[in-house]
């Protein structure tokens, strides 16, 4: 019987919010250990994806361990990196005798002490099982492989898709990895490359080239002899760390041709180089976009790039807000906003009662307070479920949230940061988003699932905040430079490359 400890901490960080990430953030998500994260299973997870392959093999015992995660935002506080990682160390020990380790990252985690926490993550846990054991992780397209990382581990596997909606499939495909290394003895190799490229994520989309035709060449390269898995990670952008870039990690058995290999990835990081300019495109402001809104059919979708909560956005931007009432906008407007000040005010206020709120922070550089007079029509504690592709089966705890009205405008506010792109964050409020003419999007993608039966046109409006798409905006010190699109270059360069 081979026994499999499975871990999860899986939390990516945006650098340029001024917010910290402590322990209630990763509560507010999911933190379980042991039997409790069988509860998973069936939802659109990692670790779920990954127990429920292992359900199927004889000859395995899984221990279910630590998992937790927290939604996008500010570099983790370092006593909550330790806290949360010294649990899944905990969790490791007391296993007993293991014969592998599999863990569910994201790959973009950073503390305010380290740049880097799933390499140490990965050392220390190397360090308590030893070599003999096979550690196989998962992580997300937007992860910074760092040459820590590839040192601690066997294998990586990491989504195809972007909006993400493969979380279980690629817990799968890491069962699916741990098996074949369990099955023999060899080692692995890992052939590494980096190109200085940040690619912005509006045009990223799996949907569409150039990304439909990335994921079609490393479905080929899954495909060559020798190869146990391939991970492309596009990092986050809003990641001042020194190894920002796109990077491209092929696993392969030792004995395969790795120059051929290494070949073969070149290929593929060089379509990526060669097609940044399609990823490059110009976004309206909001002038602009109010100027196109007109001919669009509703509902339209309008992303506000610069708040992006699954980007580590701290969901708290008043400034479309702000825009839509200053012009005395009419449209039929959802909005969502995190600002816990304003739900308290509707909590103390009966249904149907008319309240002055403030919203926004007044200590955030690119956000303003605004005070409104609003109808509160609906407030609320009770978690919700994702029904669309995204995260679906997976509980939404946003702590409590209200529904207020101000004049066309139905304004979702919540206590905290939470998944709320899918349309059960209205839904769950009584407020039905297909009767809606403008729905504002804090993700970049991940609403597109659920809402596709209901926008008529999805756009992309250029606002400030820590995820503005302008990268010279967010003044970073660590990235390595010359970089595109903050430098000019114009020939194909890797800035790392490496075998291990
Ligand atoms: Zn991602």
């Amino acid at each position: 019987m081979k026994r499999l400890y499975v871990g999860c901490l899986l939390f990516e960080a945006n650098t340029s919010s001024p917010l910290r990430t402590d322990l209630e953030a990763f509560q507010n998500t999911y933190l379980a250990e042991g039997e409790e994260t069988r509860g998973l299973i069936g939802a659109n997870v990692e670790v779920g994806g990954f127990y429920s392959a292992m359900d199927r093999h004889e000859g395995i015992s899984v221990v279910p361990g630590f998992v937790t995660w927290g939604v996008p935002g500010g570099k983790v506080t370092d006593e909550t990196f330790r806290a949360l990682a010294h649990r899944l160390y905990a969790g490791i020990r007391v296993a007993g005798k293991l014969d592998g380790v599999y863990l569910s990252l994201h790959g973009a985690m950073v503390a305010d002490g380290d740049d880097d926490c799933e390499g140490l993550l990965l050392q220390n846990v190397r360090a308590l099982v030893g070599d003999a054991v096979r550690i196989v992780v998962s992580l997300d397209w937007h992860a910074c492989m760092t040459r820590r990382m590839l040192m601690h581990a066997d294998a990586f596997v990491g989504y195809r898709t972007y909006p993400h909606t493969d979380l279980a499939d690629t817990g799968r495909r890491a069962a699916e990895c741990m098996l074949r290394l369990l099955s023999h003895g060899r080692r692995v190799r890992k052939l590494f490359a980096r190109v200085p490229l940040i690619v912005p994520v509006e045009h990223c989309s799996t949907d569409t080239d150039p990304s439909a035709a990335v994921v079609g060449m490393l479905s080929r390269l899954d495909g060559a002899a020798g190869v146990l898995t391939v991970v492309h990670s596009m990092t986050q952008p809003w990641l001042d760390v020194e190894g920002h870039g796109t990077s491209l990690l092929v696993c392969c058995d030792e004995d395969a041709d790795l120059q051929d290999l290494a070949a073969k990835r070149d290929d593929v990081l060089r379509f990526i180089w060669e097609s940044r300019h399609a990823y490059t495109v110009p976004v309206a402001d909001f002038t602009g976009f109010m100027v196109g809104l007109a001919s669009l059919a509703a509902p339209v979708c309008a992303v506000d790039l610069g708040d992006v909560i699954t980007a580590g956005g701290p969901g708290d931007s008043t400034f479309l807000l702000r825009k839509l009432l200053e012009n005395r906008v009419t449209t039929n407007a959802l909005i969502t906003i995190v600002d816990p000040g304003a739900v308290e005010v509707a909590r103390a206020a009966a249904a149907g009662s008319v309240v002055d709120v403030e919203l926004g922070s007044a200590s955030r550089g690119y956000n303003a307070q605004t005070r409104v007079k609003a109808r509160v029509l609906r407030v609320t504690d009770k978690p919700f479920t994702p029904k669309g592709p995204a995260l679906s089966g997976f509980t939404v705890n946003a702590g409590w949230r209200a529904l207020l009205e101000i004049g066309t405008i139905r304004l979702l506010v919540a206590q905290h940061t939470a998944f709320l792109h899918d349309p059960e964050a209205y839904r769950s409020m009584g407020c039905e988003p297909s009767r809606a003419a403008l729905i504002i999007q804090k993700s970049h993608h991940l609403f597109k699932p659920a809402y596709r039966d209901i926008m008529n046109a999805c756009e992309y409006v250029d606002t400030p905040g820590p995820t503005a798409r302008d990268l010279a905006l967010h003044g970073f010190q660590k990235v390595r430079r010359p970089i595109y699109p903050l430098d000019d270059l114009t020939d194909f360069v890797k800035s790392e490359e490496y075998e291990l």
